[in-house]
């Protein structure tokens, strides 16, 4: 077994890769880059009905989007697999074995009825125990033993100590203290065969000589289980480090009632990832308070669990958006040119293979927008208006600078562009310019409306450059179809593919 670092990532395929999942994989992930350690993926698919090959897949691709390759695990093989739990049960059937050898395991007979009743006894008694009451651990080990090769249903169930304490060391929280009076005596497998959670990951991190288990804090109330399986199984310990809660904006536990919490979704809407990483590893970590800025490589350099705190942190979409935009504008143009490429096609908007003249004008766009292109999610909404017939209209924009006086200079300003021998920015400029001189108005009452005529918002690129890439016609087209006229309305922001 490796002496070096050896941690883990451990999914259920049971859903999305979620936010909260997504930062326990990236911390894991972190700490294996900074320490020369190992990563290791495991799957724990013992809910055999929750368990599905399209979560599997989302959650793998999930990983490898964010960037976060792993060392062992499912494609890639290694030294201690399967790395599957349900393929695992030749292990978990001889360490079960021995719990049951020394009496700290029993098979517990008792149905789902006879359970629901058990509890609802207690809570109608006002016992603060309300778990499992043990019954089963009574039975006379021949007798139970007998009923077992009868074939008679049962679980198996962990006999926990019933007095005294259990303490854990928590890399983040530091001593905590567990009742074990209020510890019932869990099911260590079900009736079905399967492992439980509780039993297989404590199974599985020491046979995977795993040495930090660094897991959501949901997790902190079974580790006092895990603790004392530990030790009835004669296993050294690893260390623990519990990672705080993430919140939404209202202060509840992050959920889907605040929105999109799956990370393929904010890859859709055009995050990138190296920004979704930077966020996620701000949700519980700090450098020194104030550096925000991180790229995956100085997040592997910089990381480190000391520096993780234990108050909750709260999750904020448009910070995220802000952090991934501050990545998007230092990428090249032509990585920008092709993750812009690649979405305009996704939407439909150009062809899914350009010719020459197509890329050359999208190449433009992009020189153009320069740093107002935060993400290739907006790449639709900020370039659309080059290509499509009629923009839709911002309602606060039409309503602030389109009203019929200005419409009726535009109309004018198209019979002047119109009959420019050249339709290029010093002869847009000098025609908008005159006509204002002419009318006595200030410049910007004909900017302005050109720019919201034109591409549909109050703030665009160089409305004179725009207006040449846009092309003669559809500008002309805009100005005298008042389009703004019958369909102001506000413009969403399109989901982005690539
Ligand atoms: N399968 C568990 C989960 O998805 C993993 C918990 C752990 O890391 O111990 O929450």
């Amino acid at each position: 077994m490796s002496d070096g670092v050896r941690v883990r990532f451990a999914p259920s395929p049971t859903g999305h890769l979620h936010v909260g999942g997504a930062r326990t994989a990236l911390y894991n992930w972190l700490y294996a880059r900074k320490t020369g350690g190992c990563f290791v993926l495991r799957i724990e698919d013992t809910d055999a009905a929750r368990s599905t090959a399209e979560s599997l897949q989302g959650i793998l691709a999930g990983l490898r989007w964010l960037g976060l390759d792993w060392d062992e695990g499912p494609e890639k093989g290694g030294p201690h697999g399967p790395y599957f739990q349900s393929e695992r049960r030749d292990l978990y059937r001889g360490e079960i074995d021995r719990l049951l050898a020394a009496g700290r395991a029993y098979p517990c007979f008792c149905s789902a009825d006879q359970l629901a009743a058990m509890k609802a006894a207690a809570a109608e008694g006002g016992d603060e125990f309300q778990g499992y009451d043990g019954r089963c651990g009574r039975i006379p080990p021949e007798e139970a033993a007998r009923r077992v090769a009868a074939g008679e249903p049962h679980a198996l169930r962990f006999r926990t100590p019933g007095e005294g304490e259990t303490i854990l060391y928590d890399v983040v929280r530091g001593k905590c203290v567990f009742r074990n009076d209020v510890l019932e005596d869990f099911v260590i497998l079900k009736g079905d065969g399967l492992p439980t959670y509780n039993f297989a990951v404590v199974v599985d991190d020491h046979s995977m000589a795993i040495t930090h288990v660094i897991r959501g804090d949901d997790h902190i109330s079974n580790t006092p289980r895990h603790l004392l399986l530990y030790e009835a199984l004669g296993y050294a310990l690893p260390k623990f480090a519990h990672l705080p809660m993430i919140l939404g904006a209202d202060k509840t536990r992050l959920s889907k009632r605040h929105g999109a919490t799956s990370v393929d979704e904010y890859a859709r809407r055009g995050i990138l990832p190296a920004g979704m990483m930077n966020y996620l590893a701000l949700l519980g970590w700090s450098l020194d308070g104030k550096t925000e800025f991180f790229t995956p490589k100085k997040l592997a350099e910089a990381f480190s669990l000391k520096r993780v705190g234990s108050n909750p942190a709260v999750f904020d979409p448009e910070k995220l958006s802000w952090l991934s935009g501050e990545h998007f504008v230092r990428l090249s143009e032509q990585e920008k040119l092709a993750g812009v490429l690649c979405q305009l096609a996704a939407d439909g908007v150009i062809p899914a293979e350009p010719d020459e003249e197509e890329r050359a004008r999208v190449a433009s766009l992009v020189k153009l927008l320069g740093k107002r292109l935060r993400s290739f999610g907006e790449a639709d909404h900020r370039v659309w208006h080059f290509f499509r017939d009629l923009p839709e209209y911002d309602a606060e924009a039409v309503a602030a600078h389109l009203d019929g006086e200005a419409a009726n200079t535009l109309a004018e300003l198209a019979g002047r562009l119109e009959a420019l021998p050249d339709f290029d920015v010093a002869g847009i400029e000098g025609a908008a310019r005159g006509l204002a001189e002419e009318k006595g108005l200030g410049a910007g009452e004909i900017i302005h409306p050109l720019r919201v005529a034109v591409t549909g918002r109050a703030v665009s690129a160089d409305v004179f450059r725009t207006c040449v890439l846009a092309g003669r016609e559809r500008v002309l087209a805009r100005l005298r179809g008042r389009a703004w006229e019958d369909s102001p309305g506000d413009l969403a922001t399109p989901e982005g593919n690539c």
